[in-house]
């Protein structure tokens, strides 16, 4: 069977990225990888797979619908997975325009391109085609200390980021409710694993108890998420593509509830037993002024994905933050290009 052609957004940032280089390594699908290289976009990471035929690189943003058609146009895939995205809350407290332009604006104008591609589509092709968008449980707002999010759960996003991904969840929502577009969408909570940019908190950690800096943990550290392996989300995609109906939205969740403090606990117990030259690590955690509206808790019900599609995470939280942390130690050289802005100096053969 040949491999289909999917075009893959925001497939250098981190989530996007360990999904293209799974799917090339498992020769799963020919990916067309369009990434607008802001500060999250890294090349270094898809080093691997930067010569692979099985892969095009282009640089370019969703938001330039003429260029997306083009890409559908000569590529002719069969679906979408919609990545791209500015997804740092801190970030859009600081500049939310970005994130109007890019989540909101960016993915109404890759929706045009992609109904303007599927309606000429010919009926089995068009019955086949999918566009698949990558959300956060983040549209759902806050918790209290119980109940947990599900698919039926009303959007009371509070950062201008979830308001953001909560208005290109409603649009995609609209393209499948309007003109019939085979959408699905994705709710996923907090995921972690190789390369993260070290902004989001568990590389934030890492990196910064390597260098012996203060660990700044937000108000006390009782904020609650749950934490998910990116490769496990990248599993939990596949099989949205390959089996979701649509129309139909799956919460992705890794059932690992954690306060903030016990994420980073655990990073430093896991640090003083690998790098016990800056033992104990602790001793780093520095409180700091909390985070503007932070939402205290975040739950996910993932039933329905395991119910109708048979997805479920393969990591726990202590195997895939032990894998996590080895990945960063491991990788040393990855992380000195991200925090020394190498990364984006030097972009492997593309122009920027
Ligand atoms: P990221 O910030 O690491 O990567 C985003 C990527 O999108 C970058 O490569 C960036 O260059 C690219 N991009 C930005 N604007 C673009 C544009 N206009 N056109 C094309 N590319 C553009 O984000 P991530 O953590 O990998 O998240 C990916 C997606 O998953 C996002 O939509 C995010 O909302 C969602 N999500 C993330 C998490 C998480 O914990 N990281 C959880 C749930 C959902």
């Amino acid at each position: 069977m040949t491999r289909p052609t999917w075009l893959v957004t925001g497939g250098a940032g981190f989530i996007g990225a360990n999904f293209v280089l799974k799917q090339i390594r498992e020769r799963r699908a020919r990916i067309v990888n369009l990434d607008a290289l802001t500060y999250a976009g890294n090349l270094d990471t898809l080093a691997p797979v930067m010569d692979d035929p099985d892969h095009v690189f282009v640089h370019g943003s969703i938001g330039d619908r003429e260029l997306v058609r083009r890409l559908l146009a000569e590529h002719r895939p069969q679906a979408i997975v919609n990545f791209a995205a500015e997804s740092h809350v801190d970030r859009s407290i600081d500049s939310p325009g970005d994130f109007i332009h890019t989540n909101v604006v960016g993915t109404f104008e890759l929706l045009e391109a992609a109904r303007g591609y599927w309606r000429e589509l010919q009926a089995a092709e068009r019955e086949a085609f999918r566009f698949l968008h990558v959300s956060t449980d983040e549209v759902y707002g806050s918790l209290g200390e119980t109940g947990k999010f599900t698919e039926e759960t009303p959007y009371r996003p509070n950062s201008p980021y979830s308001a953001s991904k909560a208005g290109s969840d409603h649009l995609v929502r609209a393209y499948h409710h309007t003109y019939g577009l085979p959408t699905l969408t994705t709710n996923c909570s907090n995921n972690y694993g190789p390369y993260q940019f070290p902004e989001k908190l568990i590389p934030l950690m890492i990196l910064n108890a390597l260098e012996g800096k203060p660990l700044p943990v937000y108000g006390r550290g009782l904020n609650v998420r749950d934490w998910l392996y990116v490769e496990d989300h990248c599993r939990a995609i596949e099989r949205v593509l390959a089996a979701g109906s649509p129309g139909e939205v799956y919460n992705i969740g890794g059932n690992n509830e954690k306060k903030n403090i016990e994420v980073v606990q655990t990073l430093c117990r896991i640090l003083d037993r690998l790098h016990p030259e800056g033992a104990p690590h602790e001793r780093l955690v520095t409180f700091v002024a909390d985070r503007p509206g932070h939402d205290l808790r975040y739950a996910i019900d993932a039933s329905k994905i395991k119910r109708e599609l048979g997805w479920s995470p393969r990591e726990t939280f202590d195997s895939g933050i032990e894998k996590t942390v080895r990945w960063y130690l491991a990788n040393r050289d990855w992380c000195r290009r991200v925090t020394d802005g190498s990364y984006r100096r030097e972009r492997l053969g593309v122009a920027v």
